[in-house]
């Protein structure tokens, strides 16, 4: 039998005012969280990421539609009644209270035996590392020790599930690329279910097991990061997560989930299909930078001229323009060492294509 869902958000929607001043945070969002997931909600500022995790943690509820934990309705219970803890973007931890302190309060609060409590805060100190400064106060350590306080409090009384609003977002980049890792190593080790709030792709492509693009208060796509990344099926996601080419044109042929497309500039392309897809007139090819290369100019291929070449460290990035002067494509390639261009700004170039890099959009 399939195992239950830790969390199934099913049809909700949630409009905040009313009448002609109704805004739908939400929309009609259904979503299946699984046990011991490491699941993040990701899109743009506004798209209702927060919204939904404040519904899953009952400080806002649905206008429509039923939020499930482990298969039961919890529309009726109130949030400390929830087995579902959250850590805030500012910690909202207690300035006053020293490192211990912060830890037990959450516990303290649930009525647990002071022995109890005890092991707890220690074995809390041990998993964030934050033994030797159990007896700091919270507002005498670092913006990276204070995150870490945040989640062994929000950990300690071993909730089902544990709720990330942008934990990370305050810190510095290497700072936050440690505790990237840091906050895998604590979902792994103690096997409660994560769910990561963040409008940063990179992040959740690193992190996740599973992602939910959202946008304007629906979720377009879920999958693994490598599917969101690799099979992206809607153009906003396509265009969100990474960088992308997008070409137009009109299937030809379509056999055995490929398509041969016509584009609008000249040439053709040969690209896979979304399960399911049934083709209705124009279509949308997208295809990522790093799966293209410069070649010369071919029958074969499409092509244009070299507008641009932008070096950034690790890669290079060269613009082209296609032949119908208007669609602008790029292609990157790792920078090797004692590498020398072979081509510069102006000269007409081809673009070569890896088998299987293109993808038609559903819409
Ligand atoms: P951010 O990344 O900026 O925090 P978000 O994706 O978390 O954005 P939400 O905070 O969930 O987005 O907001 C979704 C939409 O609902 C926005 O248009 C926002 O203005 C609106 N909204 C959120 N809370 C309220 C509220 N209490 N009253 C009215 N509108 C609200």
């Amino acid at each position: 039998m399939a195992e239950t869902n830790a969390v199934e958000i099913q049809g909700v929607s949630k409009f905040f005012g009313f009448g002609e001043y109704a805004v739908a945070a939400v929309n009609e969002t259904s979503l299946a969280i699984r046990q011991n997931e490491f699941f993040t909600l990701l899109g743009p500022s506004g798209c209702g990421k927060t919204t939904l995790l404040r519904l899953i943690a009952g400080f806002e509820f649905p206008t429509h539609g039923a939020i499930m934990l482990n298969g039961e309705n919890i529309a009726a219970m109130p949030p400390f009644k929830r087995p579902i803890n959250t850590v805030f973007q500012n910690y909202a931890l207690f300035p006053h209270m020293t490192v211990s302190e912060n830890i037990a309060f959450g516990l303290q609060m649930l009525g647990r035996p002071k022995a109890e409590i005890a092991a707890r805060v220690s074995a809390m100190l041990k998993l964030v590392r934050m033994e030797a400064l159990a007896n700091r106060r919270t507002s005498q350590i670092s913006g990276g020790q204070q995150q870490r306080v945040a989640l062994a409090r929000a950990l300690a009384p071993q909730p089902k599930v544990l709720l990330l609003d942008e934990p990370l977002s305050a810190l510095d980049y290497k700072l936050r690329k440690e505790m990237q890792i840091e906050l895998k190593r604590l979902q792994a080790e103690t096997g409660i279910t994560f769910i990561f709030v963040t409008h940063d792709q990179e992040e959740a492509l690193t992190m996740s097991d599973r992602i939910a693009v959202m946008s304007s208060g629906k979720v377009l796509q879920v999958g693994d990061p490598r599917e969101i990344y690799d099979a992206p099926t809607d153009r906003f996601v396509a265009d969100f997560i990474g960088e992308t080419n997008f070409l137009e044109g009109r299937i030809t042929a379509l056999e055995g989930g490929r398509a041969d497309v016509e584009l609008a500039v000249a040439g053709r392309i040969s690209a896979s299909v979304p399960d399911g897809f049934v083709p209705n007139g124009a279509v949308t090819v997208v295809l990522r930078p790093e799966h293209a290369t410069l070649c010369e100019p071919a029958e074969s291929h499409i092509g244009g001229t070299l507008t641009d070449i932008i070096y950034s460290g690790t890669d290079t990035h060269y613009h082209v323009r296609l032949s119908d002067s208007a669609t602008r494509f790029m292609v990157r390639q790792q920078n090797k060492p004692n590498h020398t261009a072979a081509f510069g700004k102006g000269d007409a170039v081809g673009i070569a294509i890896e088998p299987d890099a293109a993808r038609v959009l559903r819409g």
